[in-house]
C-alpha cells in the first residue's frame, strides 16, 4: 500500500528544562516520515525546503525509502524555522519564533508516481496547502488524515474549516481541540469537531495518553511512563507517522485497527521525546519496536475477577 505524506521539513530551535538545541533538524513531515518509515519499505513526501537545508538530512531520509520526489528545493530561498520553549511540565510549551521562508508561497507538486496513493497523511502544513494536495490527488485515497495547530487556528480558521470538510480523521492535541471546538470539555469538542467534517477524531494528551473518537465510541490509549523526556518536539507527528505508517502497512482503517494503529503511533512517539529532535527516530530497529509496543500491551492488561 502506498502512503503520501505533506508537511514542513523544517530547521528548529529547542529550549527544554534539560538543555538548548542550535538550529537542528525537524519539521512535522520530517517526522512523520522517520516514523512511518518503520511500517512502509517506501513512501512518498511532498515539501519544500531552501537551499540552506543539508544533503545529508535527505540522504538519511532517502536510506530510510522516503521518496523525495515531490520535495521541491528552492534556490535562493531559506528553509522554514521554528523556535519553541518548553514550560516545566514539558506539556505546554510557547512558540518562539516562526519565519515561514520557504512554505509562504509553497505551491505542492504531486508527482505523477504519487497519484493513485492508497492514504495520504495531511502534516502541519497550511490548510490552503493541505487542501490543495487533496485537489491534485487524481483520485481520493482511501483515508486522509489531517494535523494542524494553534498558529493556523489563528491566522487561517475559514481556510481550516473548508479543509476539516475533505479529511477523514483529524489528529490534533488537546489544546487544539479546546481552541477548535471552543468546548472544554474534550467529549463536547469532539463532537464539535466531528460535526465541522472528520468522522474520525484522535486528541493526543502527550503524557496522559491518546484519545479516539468515532460515532459513539471512544478508545482510550496511556502513554509510556518514561523515565526521561528530553524533548517533546515532534512527539505529535511520530504519533501520526506511526498511526498512519500501521494503517497503511495493514490496510485496515477498521476501528478496531486504528486501536492497534494508535498503540504503534505510541511507541514510536515515546522513542522520540527520548533525544532532541530526530536523533532517536534515524536508528531504531524492528526489535527496538516490537519490544515498545509489547510494553503498551502490558501497561494496559489486566484480568477483572468481579465487578461488583
Ligand atoms: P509537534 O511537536 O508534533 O507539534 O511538531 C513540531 C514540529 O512542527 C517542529 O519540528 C516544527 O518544525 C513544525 N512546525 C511548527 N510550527 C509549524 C507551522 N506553523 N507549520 C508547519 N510546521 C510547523
Amino acid at each position: 500500500m502506498s502512503l503520501v505524506t505533506v508537511g514542513s521539513v523544517a530547521f528548529d530551535a529547542i529550549e527544554t528544562p534539560f538543555g538548548k538545541t542550535d538550529k537542528i533538524i525537524g519539521g512535522a513531515g520530517t517526522y512523520i516520515a522517520f516514523s512511518s518509515s518503520y511500517f512502509m519499505e517506501k513512501q512518498n513526501i511532498v515539501s519544500v525546503v531552501g537551499e540552506d537545508f543539508p544533503q545529508e538530512m535527505l540522504d538519511k531520509l532517502k536510506t530510510r525509502g522516503v521518496n523525495l520526489e515531490g520535495l521541491q528545493i528552492k534556490q535562493g530561498e531559506k528553509t522554514f524555522f521554528w523556535s519553541g520553549k518548553y514550560n516545566n511540565d514539558m506539556n505546554s510549551r510557547d512558540t518562539l519564533v516562526t519565519e515561514l521562508n520557504v512554505l509562504e508561497h509553497f505551491d505542492p507538486i504531486i508527482p505523477e508516481s504519487y497519484q493513485g496513493c492508497d492514504y495520504l497523511m495531511l502534516g502541519n502544513l497550511s490548510p490552503q496547502v493541505q487542501l490543495s494536495v487533496i485537489e491534485r490527488l487524481t483520485e481520493r485515497p482511501k483515508l486522509i488524515a489531517m494535523d494542524t495547530m494553534n498558529f493556523w487556528m489563528d491566522i487561517a480558521m475559514d481556510d481550516l474549516k473548508k479543509t476539516l470538510k475533505e479529511i477523514d480523521i483529524l489528529i490534533i492535541n488537546d489544546e487544539e481541540a479546546r481552541q477548535l471546538s471552543g468546548e472544554y470539555s474534550l467529549v463536547k469538542a469532539a463532537k464539535a469537531i466531528r460535526a465541522m467534517g472528520p468522522k474520525y477524531l484522535i486528541i493526543k494528551k502527550g503524557e496522559h495518553g491518546a484519545l479516539l473518537f468515532h460515532e459513539s465510541k471512544v478508545f482510550f490509549a496511556p502513554a509510556l511512563p518514561l523515565e526521561e523526556v528530553f524533548d517533546p518536539t515532534g512527539a505529535g507527528d511520530t504519533f501520526a507517522g506511526g498511526f498512519m505508517g500501521y494503517i497503511a502497512s495493514t490496510d485496515d482503517y477498521s476501528f478496531e485497527n486504528m486501536k492497534r494503529a494508535i498503540i504503534a503511533g505510541s511507541a514510536m512517539a515515546s522513542f522520540c521525546v527520548e533525544q532532541f529532535g530526530t536523533e532517536k527516530l534515524e536508528n531504531l530497529s524492528k526489535q527496538d519496536i516490537e519490544n515498545r509496543i509489547t510494553e503498551f500491551v502490558k501497561l494496559t492488561d489486566f484480568d477483572m475477577v468481579q465487578t461488583v
